[in-house]
């Protein structure tokens, strides 16, 4: 089963994502739990948590159709003392809202070295992070992005992940997220069939595909191995449509929440419908 939908809005409270997400057509949903671009958020009220169970109950969105991502300030990697524990504590706060709402997984950015540290540090860094976090929690899956490589940000390659995920204690609480734009920006070459075939062999040589527990589905308006990080509508970008089609096709990735980020809201509902009309019958 494919679950794809996109990352909706949860303004005027979290409770408001699955509604926003049914009204699109959307198997599967997004969301920050609180506000991305905030350090501190309200704590979730019951009638927050209450009602976002009874709209998921409601519209049937289950645990693996729901995938939040955490806010865009927090680096698990980063290598001051005092910034790093800023970061851990904003991450655990986030861990604890999917917690209280029943989610199973959290979608995250790995992290930066700022150019302060080597790449190998800040990745140990960053799986001492999740350590701590899983430590202080249950039931739910820290989720690793894989990303464009901007900047000084780490997780563009596979190998990353993998060495992410090395240093994590507890294998069955971690996994991670493609991000089809990261991929292509990073440098994979997945708009071929032949470059599709060899990023995803690749992938489950390295990290494992029992680790995939969501995918984000965008195109990208930057090309191949840029590593600049702009979305663009699905088949309106450098990498085309015949990789959503090969995805749509492909077991591997089905029963997680594949999630549209793409830049033209308006277009989710189509692009929700295109993505299920490439299924081959
Ligand atoms: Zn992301
Ligand atoms: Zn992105």
């Amino acid at each position: 089963m494919k679950y794809i939908g996109a990352h909706v809005s949860a303004s005027g409270g979290v409770e408001n994502a699955p509604v926003n997400a049914h009204a699109i057509g959307a198997k599967a949903f997004a969301l920050f739990t609180k506000n991305q671009r905030q350090w501190v958020s309200k704590p979730l009220t019951s009638k927050n948590i209450d009602q976002f169970k009874a709209n998921c109950e409601k519209y049937g969105y289950q645990p693996h159709q729901i995938l939040p991502h955490d806010s865009y300030l927090i680096n698990l990697g980063h290598p001051d003392t005092v910034a790093l524990e800023k970061s851990r504590t904003a991450f655990l706060d986030e861990v604890h809202r999917c917690e209280l709402l029943g989610i199973d997984r959290l979608n995250f950015h790995p992290g930066s070295h700022l150019k302060k540290v080597t790449e190998n540090t800040c990745l140990q860094t960053i799986s001492e992070s999740i350590n701590i976090t899983l430590d202080k929690t249950n039931g739910v899956i820290a989720v690793i992005e894989n990303t464009a490589g901007q900047g000084s940000n780490m997780g563009y390659r596979f190998e990353q992940l993998a060495a992410i995920i090395d240093g994590v204690e507890d294998k069955s609480r971690v996994g991670v997220c493609i991000d089809t734009c990261h991929a292509y920006t990073s440098g994979y070459d997945i708009k071929t069939e032949q470059g599709f075939n060899k990023t995803f062999a690749d992938f489950d040589a390295i990290v494992g595909f029992q680790y995939l527990k969501g995918m984000h589905l965008n195109d990208s308006k930057k090309e191949l191995a840029t590593r600049v990080d702009r979305h663009d509508s699905i088949g309106k970008g450098f990498i085309g449509i015949d990789l959503f089609r090969r995805i749509m096709n492909d077991p591997r990735f089905d029963d997680i929440p594949m999630i549209l980020e793409t830049p033209n809201t308006d277009l989710w509902p189509q692009e929700i419908e295109l993505l299920y009309s490439l299924i081959e019958k």
